[in-house]
């Protein structure tokens, strides 16, 4: 406890034009934030300024990130912000981490109004990386538009901020601190919690974990190697997987999270994931997975570096999703993706007769399905989804080449992948998706027909997608260009900027094939690949021979 009680100032400020929330929030280099005057201050007390005062005073807001460098002086300033701003109690992360996941569960057992996030994801960290801000509601998910956008416009018209900068706050010890503020009766109160333990504390509640202990340091164990890529997951990992479930030590690497992320772009793929494949390939474990900066994205391998695809690992959780006790007791009330992912997890729930919910990307369309009763498989929580895998190989004693294989020969096989353009010229980029648009929303475009080789798709739907939120009628547009071909094949163009100004196109290519599930991927999905640039003309519009990323 200070002595004297803490001041608090309103500083005067001017509005920034640009501080327009995305799906991940508030993204730009860290050099935006710390060479724009109060670019930081303005958009946090945007945030708090959003929130009524009366649900605000007194309230709980929970703060953490990936801790990624700029990480902790943000939140230094949230704290003194949210002092100013009436917040009652502040939960923050033990050095200032919490994973995304854990985030959402944090708010939830705290009963808070909200938390923010500080993480740019699977983006690169460091002097010249991004940052971003995102904003959690009381339900543990990414706030809606309305919110976003009402943050939006606040910080357009700002003119000044509150903050209380006398206070020191120590992110070291797990406990609480209180603070006396000016002109408050009541102190303000910090609790320094263990994110890692509430984290546990749920995953425990959802997942047998003797049976995965069984599997992990019984008997017949088996060896798995998980690569936390110096993101916030590694004590997540090194507390549930090694401490508790007996994993020997030296199967988690990159455990230790780094202001850098160690210099590597904590992307949970073939390329930026390369180490974890090489040290598979010739290696012993049966099971591999890394995950991404903040632990919302993970990649699952088998044996040798067997690659399982994101949308297949989605649909096998789905298929097995008996194998995991809380949905034996509660059951299941529907699986839920994002629009661009494969529809493999479509044909389980076909076969289940388990509603299935396609939403727009990014988590928060699966916040409000998930707090209407339906406990939809959560597509976007990293090590959940490791640990459901996990169960699986528990329950079936099988490989994960097995397990694969066999759901293929089951269902057949999406085959998929993703071809990334990036930093095209934005004008360019931008036209070619209004032409685009133009182009497939013509009515003579459905039923036409486009042969390569010896392959012939004809298109039977095209739009541009839009959501219907079926819990609160919110409608989200302009989500991504779709054309569906009569065989069940996909592609979907989407676009999105950058911070660094230039454009980011993608292009989605899916294509099903019931009988031939052995194939080669990228040679399957060529022909649909050569459509997709055609009717595009990318590469004449943007002087491009190729994509630069292909997943
Ligand atoms: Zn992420």
């Amino acid at each position: 406890m200070n002595n004297s009680p803490l001041r608090v100032l309103t500083v005067p400020t001017s509005p920034y034009a640009d501080q327009r929330p995305g799906t991940n929030g508030l993204r730009r280099k860290v050099h935006v934030f710390q060479s724009r005057r109060n670019y930081l201050h303005n958009f946090i007390q945007s945030i708090f300024s959003s929130i009524d005062l009366r649900d605000r005073q007194g309230s709980t807001v929970v703060v953490g990130g990936d801790g990624r460098f700029f990480n902790q002086t943000a939140i230094e300033v949230i704290v003194q912000m949210a002092a100013a701003n009436g917040v009652g109690r502040l939960i923050v992360g033990h050095h200032g981490l919490m994973s995304t996941p854990a985030c959402s569960c944090v708010i939830r057992k705290f009963k808070a109004i909200g938390g923010i996030i500080l993480t740019a994801s699977h983006n690169p960290a460091g002097p010249d990386g991004d940052l971003g801000i995102k904003f959690n509601t009381a339900n543990g998910g990414p706030a809606n538009d309305a919110v976003t956008n009402k943050i939006y416009q606040i910080s357009r018209t700002i003119e000044e901020f509150a903050i209380c900068p006398g206070l020191r706050l120590d992110l070291t010890t797990v406990g609480k601190q209180t603070f006396d503020l000016e002109n408050k009766f009541k102190p303000f109160i910090v609790e320094i919690v263990d994110a890692v333990e509430s984290y546990a504390n749920l995953m425990r509640n959802i997942f047998d974990f003797a049976a995965l202990k069984e599997l992990l340091s019984g008997e017949n164990h088996i060896t798995i190697r998980l690569d936390a890529m110096h993101g916030v997951v590694g004590p997540y990992v090194k507390r549930i997987l090694c401490e508790e479930l007996g994993c020997p030590a030296n199967s988690a690497v990159n455990c230790v999270p780094m202001e850098d992320f160690g210099g590597q772009r904590p992307d949970p793929s073939l390329i930026y994931a390369a180490d974890l494949v090489d040290s598979m390939r010739d290696g012993e474990p049966d099971f591999g997975a890394a995950f991404d900066g903040d632990g919302d994205r993970n990649m699952i391998l088998g044996k040798h570096g067997l690659f399982v695809s994101p949308s297949d690992s989605v649909a096998i959780i789905a298929d097995n999703i008996f194998c995991i006790p809380y949905f034996q007791h509660r059951g299941v009330r529907g699986f839920a993706r994002s629009m661009p992912t494969s529809a493999a997890l479509d044909r389980v729930a076909k076969a289940t007769k388990i509603e299935l919910y396609e939403t727009p990307t990014g988590w928060k369309f699966f916040g409000n399905l998930m707090d209407a009763g339906g406990d939809h498989i959560r597509e976007k929580d990293g090590l959940w989804a490791a640990l459901a895998w996990l169960s699986i190989l528990a329950t079936r004693r099988q490989s994960v080449e097995d397990i694969l294989k066999y759901h293929w020969l089951k269902y057949g096989r999406n085959y998929f992948t993703r071809y990334d353009y990036e930093n095209i010229d934005i004008d360019a980029a931008c036209e070619m998706m209004e032409d685009l648009e133009i182009m497939i929303a013509d009515k003579s475009f459905v039923k036409r027909r486009f042969a390569v080789e010896d392959k012939i798709y004809q298109v039977e739907m095209a739009d541009n997608f839009e959501y219907t939120d079926p819990v609160d009628s919110s409608i989200t547009r302009n989500q991504g260009l779709r054309i569906n071909f009569s065989d069940g094949s996909r592609i979907i163009y989407r676009l999105s900027g950058t911070s660094s100004g230039g454009a980011t196109v993608r292009i989605y290519l899916e294509s099903y094939e019931k009988e031939h599930v052995f194939e080669e991927t990228q040679v399957v999905l060529s022909p649909l690949a050569t459509i997709a640039i055609k009717i595009s003309q990318l590469h004449h519009r943007t002087g491009r021979t190729g994509p630069s990323v292909i997943t």
